[in-house]
């Protein structure tokens, strides 16, 4: 990168002006799958559709305060959706109490549906975990969940629709 010259940048960030801009994706080294039908959608587009809130923990990556979602302590059989494109994200069946005060789950509902990318923020190295169609942030993931998978999803409520089962 450090030989690419002054005009192709411009050239560069021209093109990214005209493609619904990709810049977030620069800024992180991206571990992911490919998904099909991607949502692309420019900040004032998204600013528009979700609540502050919303926009806050989603596009601008920020994490709610422990113990103030809806979903956190929530109990009821269903499935859970990104708040963003209503991709099918979680289930219950995979939700455990992790004493943390967010929604914590051990495994996606479709390894698919999630990816994962390489957080630098904080001084911290961490895992961040996106949802696959509209690189919506939801969370991050840790080491320290319990079997079967030892994974600990660690979800901002505000990242999710909850949808209940019916029965
Ligand atoms: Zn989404």
């Amino acid at each position: 990168m450090k030989t690419i010259k002054i005009p192709v940048l411009i050239t560069l960030f021209v093109l990214g002006l005209a493609g619904c801009s990709k810049s977030q994706e620069a800024k992180m080294s991206i571990v992911k799958k490919d998904m099909d039908n991607k949502i692309t959608k420019t900040e004032e587009e998204w600013q528009k559709e979700l609540t502050d809130e919303e926009y806050y923990v989603l596009r601008e990556k920020g994490t709610e305060r422990a113990f103030t979602g809806d979903l956190w302590d929530n109990k009821k059989h269903g499935d859970y959706y990104c708040a963003a494109c209503n991709l099918k994200l979680f289930s219950s069946e995979t939700k455990f109490k992790s004493g943390t005060g967010w929604p914590s789950f051990y495994e996606p509902i479709n390894s698919d549906n999630v990816a994962v990318l390489r957080d630098m923020s904080y001084g911290m190295v961490r895992e961040e975990v996106v949802c696959s169609r509209c690189e919506g942030h939801l969370g991050h993931v840790f080491n320290d969940g319990p079997e079967p998978t030892g994974l600990r999803y660690c979800i901002n409520s505000v990242s999710l629709d909850f949808e209940e089962s019916k029965k």
